[in-house]
């Protein structure tokens, strides 16, 4: 196939060179959490690895149709010597296709006249939103009941069939990649030393094989229990990239007959894998915020009015892990205007949470700490020209880590179901309870002595300085769109003050009542399951105003890096023929 490359050689070298794009590493070569794994374990990783590989063949197809076939293409000119398509590749394998989203949130194009569609590669590219809901309506009253539901399935790809769609099951579309990654598995647990570890494998091997739901929710609930196993392996399934699914709740007529039909539209999964290794210490420092869920769902506001997702007795269905990480692939290490530091899985609309499942949170090491020169001094930087001095004391990268513990957790407080009608606005006020969540409980961790008073300011003021953008986001950024209506409300609530030179002020005394009041309002909109309610509460504090603007551009100054990407040393070398 013929392309044309978009981005110049100027603006290639820009964005390749180091300032601009950020190097991650994970776990090194000689790292001593690997050459004391035993032997059985070593072999198991390397399998693992070579299945994580795989991910990236099914995340760059559920993206974008044209990914395989461009990404051959720059291969064949990079023989021929062209250094356009060199500079591309580095781009490509960076945010893992042709299109992608920097820092600064604007769109990467790496193939001249691409264009991102709403339902990425899980939709035909041409099709629109209203087609889709046309389609759908004239499905549902010829009685395709079954059919639409497949299609509005998260395990499925959805393909023109005449003037109708038709849905294929991940088991049958990924059929290829889904055996080796079940064949890798299988022969990891031949040699990996942890009974349960392997019994997981097996049986995410065999849901892999199959096109049945209920064998991915067995493997869900078994890996949820995982606790001391020496290695780490998911397969994440997270449904931030497509954007098409959810908004069949915009129109009022097909969300009726949905309703009628009893379909509730769930958006489809992205594929990524992480292979990792259990870091012990790290591991037991959370393991000591574990037992305080209990306490964290008693403190929730409007806890009455829904079920809560954690059991209230001490051995909750929730546990926990730091990982060294090893290998991060598909969606999980594309690097698209940043990377996930840390997960609680499976979903909501996972199956194994209606069989008694649970969840499990894992942390990403090597993702979250950087101490390298180069990201010290970015931090001192960035304080310097973007934090009142008097608060410099309090902040602590630390302290960033105790905030994702208890956004982490907060996921697994708050109302459980019915999320799907906020359709578009769902991730984005999801992440907004978590965050808000992990602040508003704050109090009540450190009267129950989790935090010292300290501890507690080192979060709030690092919250609170990090609550700050380069760039506004784009609606689908549900990540970045959170943060900004953070800083518009507690800019509002007069809890952060921002001077006319961009110089952020913070009120530590006021923040978790603040967090408290924003948490209410969120649970009440997830408890509303209204579509409306969710856009107006999102339209309400997604503005980007003169204060943060004026934060942003200092931000902007001192910080020229626009793209990023993950190196796997270990990785690399381990899979080596
Ligand atoms: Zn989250």
């Amino acid at each position: 196939m013929q392309f044309e490359l978009n981005l110049s050689i100027e603006e290639l070298e820009k964005r390749t060179d180091k300032d601009y794009l950020i190097r991650k590493p994970m776990l090194k070569e000689d790292a001593v959490e690997y050459t004391s794994l035993s032997e059985g374990d070593k072999k198991a990783l390397a399998h693992l690895v070579k299945a994580a590989n795989l991910a990236n063949i099914i995340y760059m197809k559920q993206d974008n149709e044209l990914n395989l076939p461009f990404r051959d293409y720059l291969n064949e000119e990079i023989k021929k010597g062209n250094k356009q398509a060199e500079l591309t590749k580095i781009l490509f394998n960076a945010q893992l296709g042709i299109i992608g989203i920097d820092s600064e949130s604007k769109q990467v194009i790496l193939l001249k006249g691409a264009k991102e569609s709403d339902g990425k590669a899980f939709y035909p590219a041409d099709l629109t939103k209203n087609e889709l809901h046309n389609i759908l309506k004239e499905m549902l009253k010829n009685g395709e009941k079954e059919e639409v539901q497949k299609i509005l399935n998260q395990r499925t790809i959805v393909k023109r069939s005449g003037s109708k769609l038709k849905a294929f099951d991940y088991t049958e579309e990924f059929k290829e990649e889904f055996n080796k990654i079940a064949d890798e598995l299988e022969q990891a647990s031949n040699t990996s030393t942890n009974k349960d570890f392997n019994e997981y494998l097996n049986l995410q091997a065999k849901a892999l094989r199959e096109n049945d739901p209920m064998l991915d929710a067995y493997a869900d609930k078994k890996w949820a229990t995982l606790q001391d196993t020496p290695l780490e392996f998911t397969i994440s399934r997270e449904q931030y990239a497509d954007l098409l699914t959810g908004s069949v709740m915009e129109d009022e007529e097909l969300k009726n007959l949905l309703e009628e039909n009893n379909i509730t539209p769930i958006s489809k999964d992205s594929i990524g894998i992480r292979v990792g290794i259990v870091n012990k210490k790290g591991t037991q420092d959370l393991l000591k915020v574990k037992k305080y869920l209990p306490l964290m769902a008693e403190n929730m506001p409007l806890k009455d009015k829904y079920e809560q997702n954690i059991s209230s007795d001490e051995d909750n269905l929730q546990t926990m892990a730091d990982v060294d990480i090893v290998s991060l692939r598909g969606d999980e290490g594309s690097y698209r205007g940043g990377i996930t530091i840390a997960q609680n899985l499976p979903n909501n609309d996972k199956l194994s949470l209606t069989i008694g499942g649970g969840r499990r949170n894992i942390y990403h090491r090597q993702v979250r700490t950087s101490n390298s020169p180069e990201a010290i001094e970015r931090r001192k930087k960035r304080l310097n020209a973007t934090l009142n001095p008097e608060l410099h004391k309090y902040y602590n990268p630390e302290a960033d880590h105790w905030f994702t513990i208890g956004h982490e957790n907060v996921h697994s407080l708050g109302p459980k179901s019915g999320t799907e009608a906020l359709g578009k606005y769902k991730n984005i006020i999801e992440e907004n309870k978590a965050d808000m969540g992990s602040l508003a409980l704050l109090d009540c961790l450190t009267e129950a002595g989790v935090y010292t008073e300290e501890e507690k300011k080192q979060i709030l003021v690092t919250f609170g300085a990090n609550c700050f953008l380069k760039a506004k986001p784009e609606l689908s950024q549900a990540h970045r769109v959170r943060t900004v209506m953070q800083a518009y409300f507690f800019i509002k609530e007069k809890t952060i003050t921002v001077s006319n030179d961009g110089i952020i002020s913070i009120d530590i005394e006021k923040m978790t009542k603040t967090a408290m009041k924003m948490l209410t309002e969120i649970v009440e909109v997830q408890l509303s399951q209204d579509f409306k309610k969710g856009e107006d509460f999102v339209n309400k504090y997604f503005q980007w105003t003169d204060e943060i603007n004026a934060v942003s551009n200092k931000l902007k100054q001192t910080d020229k890096s626009l793209n990023g990407m993950i190196e796997t040393p270990l990785a690399d070398l381990i899979t080596k023929e």
